[in-house]
Order: C-alpha cells, then sequence, then structure tokens
C-alpha cells in the first residue's frame, strides 16, 4: 500500500484536530501536529520550547525552517512509514515546497480544506478548553472544563494562552495571509477537496472520508 499523506487546511478552530485524531484511528496513520510537536516543546522546557513560547503566545507563526527540521524529524519515525495526517503543516508556501521536496513522488495525496467562517472560529475558539496531556478538546460550559479534569487522561484541561480575542484576530489575519495561498497551490495539483466545516463533527467525518474513497486511497 503505498503512503497515505494527508494535509488537513483550515483556519484555527475549523475542528482539524478533531478531525485529524478520527481520521488517524480509522486509517492507523499518525496524526502529525506540528502545534502540539511545539506546545510539547515548551511545557517540556526545552531550548526550542523557549525559543518559540513567546511567538506561540501572540499568535504569530514561528520560522520555516524550524517547522520543516520538525517534520523532517517526525517523517523517519517507525509509525509515518504508513503515512501521515498533516495537522497545521504546511502553514506557508515556503513550507509546502519544503514538504513536496521531503516526500518526494510518495507525495500528498489529497490535501482536504474546512471551511468554516471567522465567526463561527471565532465563537468556537473563545469557548474552546484544551487537555495539556492528550488534547481533548472541551467546550468551556463541559464538566471537564469547569472542573479542570480531563474524563479521558486525567490531564489538566486549560485554556490555550493563544486562544486570547487578541492571538485569535492574529492567528485568523496570519491564516488569510500566509495560508489560504495554499488552497491554490494543492488545487493547481488537482489534489484539493474543499469540505463545508460548519457542519455537525460526524457529518464533516463523513464527507472526508468519502473524499478519501472517492479517490481510492483507503
Ligand atoms: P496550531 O495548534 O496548529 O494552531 O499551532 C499553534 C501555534 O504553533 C501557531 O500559532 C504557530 O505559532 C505555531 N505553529 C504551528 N504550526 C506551525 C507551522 N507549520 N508554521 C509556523 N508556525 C507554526
Amino acid at each position: 500500500m503505498p503512503r497515505l499523506n494527508l494535509v488537513v487546511l483550515g483556519k484555527q478552530g475549523a475542528g482539524k484536530g478533531t478531525q485529524c485524531k478520527r481520521l488517524s484511528d480509522a486509517y492507523g496513520i499518525p496524526h502529525v501536529s506540528t502545534g502540539d510537536i511545539l506546545r510539547a516543546a515548551v511545557k517540556a522546557g526545552t531550548p526550542l520550547g523557549e525559543e518559540v513560547a513567546a511567538i506561540m503566545d501572540a499568535g504569530a507563526l514561528v520560522s520555516d525552517d524550524l517547522v520543516n527540521r520538525l517534520v523532517d524529524e517526525r517523517f523517519k519515525e517507525p509509525d509515518a512509514k504508513r503515512g501521515a495526517l498533516l495537522d497545521g503543516f504546511p502553514r506557508t508556501l515556503p513550507q509546502a515546497e519544503a514538504l513536496e521536496e521531503l516526500l518526494g513522488d510518495d507525495g500528498i495525496k489529497l490535501c482536504l480544506n474546512l471551511e468554516v467562517s471567522n465567526e463561527r472560529v471565532i465563537e468556537r475558539l473563545s469557548t474552546r478548553r484544551v487537555c495539556q496531556e492528550c488534547g481533548n478538546i472541551y467546550k468551556d460550559t463541559d464538566i471537564e472544563a469547569i472542573s479542570g479534569t480531563c474524563s479521558n487522561c486525567g490531564g489538566d484541561v486549560i485554556q490555550r494562552k493563544d486562544d486570547t480575542p487578541e492571538a485569535i484576530a492574529t492567528r485568523l489575519g496570519v491564516y488569510e495571509r500566509d495560508t489560504e495561498p495554499l488552497l491554490a497551490f494543492y488545487e493547481s495539483r488537482g489534489l484539493l477537496v474543499v469540505v463545508n466545516g460548519d457542519q455537525e463533527m460526524d457529518e464533516v467525518t463523513a464527507a472526508l472520508e468519502a473524499a478519501v474513497h472517492e479517490r481510492g486511497l483507503a
């Protein structure tokens, strides 16, 4: 079976993390989120974490070179032999070009774009709470968010520092400027599929899986 490398695009709060977890289980390929890798480094207090913490808190992007190296390393791990679900990467044209170079012929099979309105995203992000350990996502009204304890792993449920109104506005601006050009990049390669991310989560998952199956990829 050739590698199943899928890029999932969409604004912050479009539901990429949730959908990637589901598709990762369905297809047996790892969910590779550069945001998760960077947050783990910040939490562990590594030199990399110290370098990127302030940039991430402000909602700006860390350098292309740095994330390209992280992804390069991640693809060397054995579980990525069957492919990967890329969440939050690539985020700029130079990253997309670096990814093509890294994967070569066995490249990206599909780019799934979760389309959502800014209003929806702002509402979702400002009420979002996240488990620091397993990444499970809750709403501020969920018992896990109120108690601060994840029902999946017992980890701390917190509000991300970049889910504040200022950082959300910055992140949406950065997305429009740096990441939206990737839609044309993948469309020109015949790889772009647009899915309505405003639907119920299960409907979004079904639409994503249908796109993968229609192309005989899984
Ligand atoms: P995310 O969890 O994908 O929203 O990422 C959180 C933050 O990590 C972003 O706001 C950036 O500061 C940083 N980050 C994650 N992925 C990338 C990337 N591919 N390029 C640059 N910065 C990134």
